[in-house]
């Protein structure tokens, strides 16, 4: 089994992180499952090579390591040949069309397909859209149990590459988890709507057998609220400037996420033992 832990470089590592970070190495290595790192850097106006130093450098200061090894790091930005070749690959199969609707005439969140007869275009700023076909999705979450979803529905036609020339976070992280060999993918609640449309996606990429899934609780704060935004998004290098050790970072985001009932230190070797 194939895991991974996938950081998007827009910011420094918080708590958030570290909770992701706590379930994707405690469960792989309660399973027996390797980690492999991949740096989410598909927004290249958000993203940013310091961000990524920086969170290499607390993930390494945590003791949250790679299978792998970290070399070279696969990085979505150097991926530009993959994501192509994934596109005529789709192509070839199924109706991909040009859309320049504006955010205001979509009007939400799911596209009824409306340039759906139009060709592609290649020549004017536009998003490439994929045809999703009515139809639901099955699958059993490690965590929350079966699962239905009905991506025509919730999104409509998935978008995989905006008017500025960007591969969307939905194909990148379905292509990636492809060409890598994914087998189980762990990640926070908030991208459980994401996921049916990732398995529709990846079947239509020639995957047969989607990955695994587990969608962990975010934070909560002591009242089983979601934590606050600003409490979550409390950087790891605060916590080590201020002299909080990295076992007990690992604790705390550990007691936040309701793993453990009250903080106490947590070192990184040691998080399998929450899983088991
Ligand atoms: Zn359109």
């Amino acid at each position: 089994m194939l895991t991974r832990f996938a950081p998007s470089p827009t910011g420094y590592l918080h708590l958030g992180h570290v909770v992701n970070a706590i379930h994707v190495w405690g469960i792989a290595r309660a399973r027996g499952a390797r980690v492999l790192l991949r740096v989410e850097d598909h927004d290249r106006i958000r993203s940013r090579p310091e961000y990524e130093r920086a969170l290499l450098e607390d993930l390494d200061w945590l003791g949250f390591a790679p299978d792998a090894g970290r070399q070279p790091i696969v990085r979505q930005s150097d991926r530009d040949t993959i994501y192509a070749a994934a596109l005529e690959r789709l192509r070839r199969t199924h109706h991909v069309y040009a859309c320049d609707c504006s955010r205001k005439t979509i009007g939400g969140e799911r596209y009824a397909g409306r340039c759906r007869s139009r060709s592609l275009d290649e020549s004017a700023p536009h998003t490439l859209r994929v045809q999703f076909d009515p139809g639901v999705e099955r699958f059993t979450d490690s965590r929350l149990g079966d699962i239905v979803q009905n991506p025509s529905e919730q999104c409509g036609d998935l978008a995989i590459r905006d008017r500025d020339g960007q591969w969307t976070y939905q194909f990148a992280v379905v292509v990636d988890d492809i060409d890598q060999q994914i087998t189980l993918v762990i990640r926070g609640e908030d991208l459980l709507s994401s996921t049916g449309r990732q398995i529709r996606l990846a079947r239509m990429l020639g995957r047969t057998e989607p990955p695994r899934f587990l969608h962990h609780p975010l934070l909560v704060g002591p009242t089983g609220d979601k934590l606050s935004k600003s409490a979550a998004d409390t950087g790891v290098r605060e916590l080590r400037a201020a002299g909080v050790s990295a076992a007990d970072v690992i604790g705390r985001a550990a007691a936040a996420s309701r793993l453990i009932h009250a903080p106490c230190p947590i070192p990184a070797a040691e998080v399998a033992r929450l899983f088991v």
